[in-house]
């Protein structure tokens, strides 16, 4: 029997796939605090792409949410081109319908972008980590591809509170009082929840969307993981008994809204102490309020009940139905014209108060410029700087001081002009950038290539719903950090205060403007079926990379024992809750980066036989990876047993290591005792 796909009945060709995206674990600059002396040096989880594809019978579209800090223009570029190469995938998706959104973990290793800027604490590009990630979000979208079946879309909206709090409040109360009355918090609150599932009534996954930035996990953290969404991801699909080496494992995705201005940090600054116990608290706020979207979806509502209760507390759903469809255009914001205000966006800058991180989620750790410095309020030491920086740049890049380019950025006091400073014809940050707007029935996607704050994102979704009206859309989101990646965006009275958002806001006051004609533009498009013009087509610089990160030379064991030999072994027993550590001689986690795979795992007796029970991915089980001397290292493996059953255990420890000659790899196991865990 064949169903017949027809997205006006609400039947939906639905996919969703998930594969590793865990890049090197040890000596990497992390992404997201700028701090260059966060690099990794283990595992607490692993990162994962997760891809959704959604078809009406007739048009096909791809969203995919990763844990990254951000997807860089040149992550897109290249999973289009292996997409394109792909004869099974090539002709149903590209650039145009795929749009992959990260997450903004700021436990990730970086250096995965073609532009300088981004690169910076990360000692330059780094090709293993790129790899890793274009090649995972690939095989996501493979595996949703092959998972395609006859499926119903629910959609369910509903009001959190207590997850975070707005770091912005000086710019953010520069907007508009009739706005802010409209809205009634500085917080957006509304997670807006998908959950698919198959003709026959299997479930197949959840997306949702809330924004809080993935902060709660600060600096003095080394080892990689997926923050509060990560676990909020992982616990989802635990319950959901997701096993990843399944052909087809329930997918959860906790996607991000706009989330420019809002910080977990309820308690303060992430201490370094307390940042995994915040962590919990804060994805088990977004798991607590998924679970209640999702229990409430195909419950029989209806789309009246659904308009009546989405602005309240209650959970209400209603099942989507309609046409799939996609636009997509290349902009170049640097001088864009904006038809409505008659007025041009500039090339890029960052101010002067992104030096001085956002003082409340510790983004920098150079504090040179207070927060809110503008071209007038330059203080002492601040002006000297200034004065020197601009000299430097003006010297090499003469157009960084031309009239109209200080004026088109006022009030910011430009620091760095990542527009028109180049590297090898290079710009430091990207100019030309996608914009996308994806429908699902009466549902919209607006694909945000960069942070925005929660009032230009809500302007920024209004705009595509008030376009999209006409067609029938009467819900929509801003998936933030999408396609690419250009810092940050403010509405224009924000962007007044210039505050850290503001002064990362990057083609100057009308930077939102210019986005939301471009929006609008799209949504209309869609309303009205017609085309949209490609745009010019960005250069991809894979070819002008600069890497100065070294590889591993090669590995040793100390003397008389071999790669995988217990340095410090298990006791002969623990109680349920104790912490079981194990530490092995080990090798340099960059020799494979055992994707799909695990560093570190728990085994249970079942029988006379070892089964894994834990692994990477299970965040009560961490890999630390220590350099000892030389070419020799050790593996630390941490199980926190709290929650374990009752029985006889051992801890197992996995890795590669590089020969000194010919630099042949050999994979190694080491093995703890057996030990009683009661
Ligand atoms: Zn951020």
């Amino acid at each position: 029997m064949s169903i017949e796909i027809d997205g006006k009945k609400g039947i939906y060709e639905i996919g969703c796939g998930i594969y590793d995206v865990t890049g090197p674990a040890a000596e990497v600059g992390m992404m997201g605090f700028a701090e260059v002396k966060q690099v990794t040096q283990g595992i607490y989880m692993r990162l994962y792409s997760r891809a959704f594809i959604f078809g009406d019978g007739e048009r096909r579209v791809v969203y995919v949410c990763a844990d990254l800090c951000m997807i860089y223009q040149a992550v897109k570029l290249a999973v289009v081109a292996k997409v394109a190469k792909d004869p099974e995938l090539r002709d149903l998706y590209d650039d145009k319908n795929i749009l992959l959104s990260a997450t903004h973990t700021h436990s990730g290793p970086g250096g995965y972008s073609h532009h300088f800027l981004y690169n910076l604490t990360t000692k330059g590009f780094i090709p293993q980590n790129f790899d890793a990630i274009v090649e995972g979000i690939y095989q996501s979208i493979r595996r949703a591809h092959a998972n395609i079946e006859p499926g119903k879309i629910f959609i369910a909206r509903g009001e959190l509170d207590g997850y975070g709090f707005n770091r912005a409040t000086r710019p953010y109360a520069m907007n508009p009082a009739e706005e802010r009355e409209r809205y009634g918090s500085d917080l957006d609150k509304e997670m807006t929840l998908l959950k698919l599932v198959g003709i026959d009534g299997r479930e197949l996954g959840m997306i949702n969307w809330l924004g809080v930035h993935p902060t709660s996990v600060g600096p003095a953290n080394h080892l990689i993981g997926g923050d509060h969404k990560g676990l909020a991801e992982y616990w989802f699909e635990k319950d959901k008994k997701a096993d990843l080496k399944s052909a087809k494992p329930f997918v959860a995705a906790f996607a991000l809204a706009p989330a420019g201005d809002v910080s977990p940090n309820l308690w303060g600054v992430a201490d370094g102490v307390h940042d995994y116990e915040h962590m919990e608290i804060i994805a088990r706020k977004q798991y607590d309020k998924a679970v209640e979207l999702y229990e409430s979806c195909g419950t029989g509502g209806t789309k009246a009940a659904a308009d009546r209760t989405s602005s309240q507390a209650g959970a209400a759903s209603e099942q989507l139905t309609g046409p799939v469809d996609s636009r997509h255009r290349y902009v170049d914001f640097s001088k864009l014209h904006i038809d409505a205000l008659h007025v041009d966006t500039v090339p890029a800058a960052m101010g002067a108060s992104f030096l001085a991180g956002s003082t409340e989620d510790n983004e920098s750790q150079v504090a040179i410029f207070h927060e809110g410095a503008t071209v007038d309020s330059l203080q002492g030491n601040e002006r000297i700087v200034s004065g020197a920086i601009d000299s430097v740049f003006g010297a090499v890049w003469p157009k960084t001081l031309s009239e109209d380019y200080i004026k088109g950025q006022a009030p910011k006091k430009i620091l760095v002009p990542t527009g028109l400073a180049t590297f090898d014809g290079n710009p430091w940050t990207p100019q030309i950038l996608p914009v996308q707007v994806v429908r699902l029935g009466q549902f919209a996607i607006a694909a945000q290539p960069t942070e925005i704050t929660t009032m230009a994102g809500r302007r920024v979704r209004e705009t595509v719903k008030k376009a999209l009206a006409k067609a029938g859309v009467t819900h929509a989101v801003v998936s933030s950090h999408s396609n690419a990646y250009s810092s940050y965006v403010t509405t224009r009275e924000e962007y007044a205060g210039q505050e850290y958002e503001g002064a990362s806001t990057h083609f100057g006051p009308y930077t939102l403007d210019g986005f939301l004609q471009e929006f609008g533009r799209l949504a209309s498009a869609i309303a009205d079926g017609s085309a949209v013009p490609q745009g010019i087509y960005p250069v991809d610089y894979k070819l002008t990379q600069l890497t100065l990160q070294p590889g591993v030379v090669y590995d040793a064991a100390s003397k008389g024992r071999k790669f995988g030999d217990v340095l410090v072994d298990a006791r002969e027993s623990y109680k349920i809750g104790e912490e079981v550590v194990v530490e092995f001689q080990s090798a340099h986690p960059r020799n494979d980066l055992l994707t799909m795979d695990s560093f570190a795992i728990v085994q249970k007796k079942v029988g006379a036989r070892f089964e894994d029970i834990l692994d990477d991915r299970d965040p009560q089980l961490t890999f630390e990876w220590q350099r000892l001397k030389g070419a020799e290292s050790k593996a630390i493996l941490r199980w926190r047993s709290g929650g374990a059953e009752t029985g006889e255990y051992r801890i197992v420890h996995r890795g590669v290591a590089k020969a000194f000659w010919f630099g042949k790899k050999t994979r190694f196991e080491g093995v703890s005792r057996v030990f009683v865990i009661s």
